[in-house]
């Protein structure tokens, strides 16, 4: 059996599958492992929000078609983020679809088959080879058969949050690259899909309520998937004083505040774990890109990770073609990756990161506080929000509405602050890995100004 290839992609979620079809189409030799069986590749414990721009983004990239039919429960219009006050909250616009993730996934899946990808199923990624200082292929184990090395000039870790690839490698062969996984970087969460016997009239909508019994990040999110359907959860950071914590129990305690048990029927309930850190600063080693959860790349505040997940394995895809077109796999040969990530999503979710650092520490009552008040509104929240300069009139307006908690309002002008340097700083990705230590300092020290 062959075991020379151009790439290997470990992971045939949405970052593997984009990568498969963007290599495919660059006419690399290209072999995509899962550990799941085929028909079960796309069924992903999710909430299923996926925005319309970043989705038809990458169909044009790919050359595919963005989801239709059947992949599409329903559509999204709004973000709301709203506290138990149900009439105080913030509405951001949010135009996207609600997706059946496995039906999508299979397309995507059959789009990279029908291109010709190789396609190893119920095969698992055990470790990386790495020989002369470069990741140079992938030991697999594929169901009931013994272990076996596969090789290519690239890898592409697109296995999920547990990374299995990046946290599988030695510092000393990529010391840029972070290779660890703590409880810290991601939160566990459970989810449910349900019917209501009743409509719930919240067409178009995404609800996160913030709940002061929810730990960080402390919310629990209603996504209307239907005009009786629901998709619902809840997850936290399982660490310190919430180690212990079962997501599930919280979960139905803020549940019931809701809907009564008996008034709806559960279709899905299923546990799963999102990245909540700001995308990797590096996600590139000798001979390696890493993209989708693998690399933290869904958005720290909302957990939207499907779309660019999906874009960054076409960027990983681009890049791993100009590599093995030069025949180069140097970290330095690869960094252009970095500056795609940063110059699309990655300033945001940098920047959304902060945004949810600022809602932990503020907690539900202050949250209910300020926006009872109008301290903040809706427009802060957009990205071009919170970079806008803010008038003294302004100013001095929102320091009275939130008198007496005034403290509340220093820090809502430091998080302000924090998140334009931080916008210019990922503006300014290094364009070669000799300027990263410095630029890493940079950031770290600006997110330090949150604690
Ligand atoms: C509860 C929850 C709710 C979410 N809600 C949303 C939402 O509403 N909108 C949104 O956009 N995103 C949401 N997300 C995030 C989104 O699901 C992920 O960001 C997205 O799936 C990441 O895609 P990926 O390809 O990187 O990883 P995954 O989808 O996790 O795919 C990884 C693939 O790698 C395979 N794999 C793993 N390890 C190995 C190995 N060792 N060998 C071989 N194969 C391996 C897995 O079987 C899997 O198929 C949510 C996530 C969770 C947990």
């Amino acid at each position: 059996m062959k075991n020379h290839f151009d790439v290997i992609i470990v992971g045939a979620g949405p970052a593997g599958v984009s990568a498969a079809i963007c290599c495919l189409n660059e006419g690399l030799d290209t072999v995509l492992i899962d550990s799941k069986q085929k028909e079960m590749i796309g069924d992903k414990v999710c909430g299923e929000a996926i925005s319309k721009e970043t989705s038809h983004q990458v169909s044009d990239l790919l050359k595919i078609q963005p989801p239709f039919g059947e992949e599409v429960n329903t559509n999204v219009k709004e973000l709301v983020l709203q506290t138990v006050i149900n009439q105080d909250h913030i509405v951001l616009p949010a135009i996207g679809y609600m997706v059946n993730r496995h039906k999508y996934g299979q397309r995507l899946l059959k789009n990279a088959t029908d291109k010709g990808i190789e396609l190893l199923d119920r095969t698992k990624a055990i470790r990386p080879i790495i020989q002369n200082g470069k990741i140079s292929g992938v030991v697999i184990k594929p169901w009931h058969k013994e272990e076996r090395e596969l090789y290519a000039k690239i890898v592409i870790d697109c296995s999920g949050i547990r990374a299995k690839i990046r946290t599988s490698i030695d510092d000393s062969v990529e010391p840029l690259l972070y290779t660890k996984l703590t409880p810290r970087d991601f939160a566990a969460c459970y989810r449910e899909i349900i019917e209501l016997e009743e409509e719930h009239n919240l067409d178009g909508k995404i609800v996160l309520k913030y709940e002061k019994d929810i730990p960080e990040p402390g919310y629990i999110w209603f996504f209307a998937d239907g005009e009786k359907k629901l998709n619902c959860g809840t997850g936290f950071i399982k660490d310190g004083k919430n180690k212990d914590k079962s997501v599930k129990e919280v979960y139905f305690s803020a549940m019931e505040k809701y809907y009564q048990r008996e008034k709806y029927i559960v279709l899905d309930g299923r546990g799963g774990s999102v990245p909540i850190q700001p995308p990797l600063w590096n996600a590139v080693a000798p001979g390696l890109l890493i993209a989708g959860d693998a690399a933290f790349h869904a958005d720290p505040l909302t957990a939207e990770g499907h779309g660019p997940a999906l874009l960054a394995g076409c960027y990983a895809g681009q890049v791993a073609k100009d590599a093995i077109d030069k025949n180069r796999y140097s970290t330095e040969e690869l960094w252009g990756y970095n500056r795609l990530i940063f110059s699309n999503f990655g300033s945001e979710h940098a920047r959304s990161r902060i945004l949810a650092m600022v809602l932990e520490k503020l907690g539900a009552s202050n949250l209910e506080f300020l926006l009872k008040r109008k301290v903040i509104k809706q427009s802060d929240l957009t990205s071009e929000g919170i970079l806008k300069k803010n008038s003294i009139c302004s100013l001095i307006n929102r320091a009275v509405r939130c008198m007496p908690r005034i403290h509340l309002l220093i820090l809502i002008k430091r998080t302000i602050d924090i998140s334009k340097n931080l916008a210019q700083l990922c503006g300014n990705y290094p364009e070669t890995p000799d300027k990263y230590v410095e630029w890493v300092k940079s950031v770290e020290k600006l997110y330090s100004r949150l604690n």
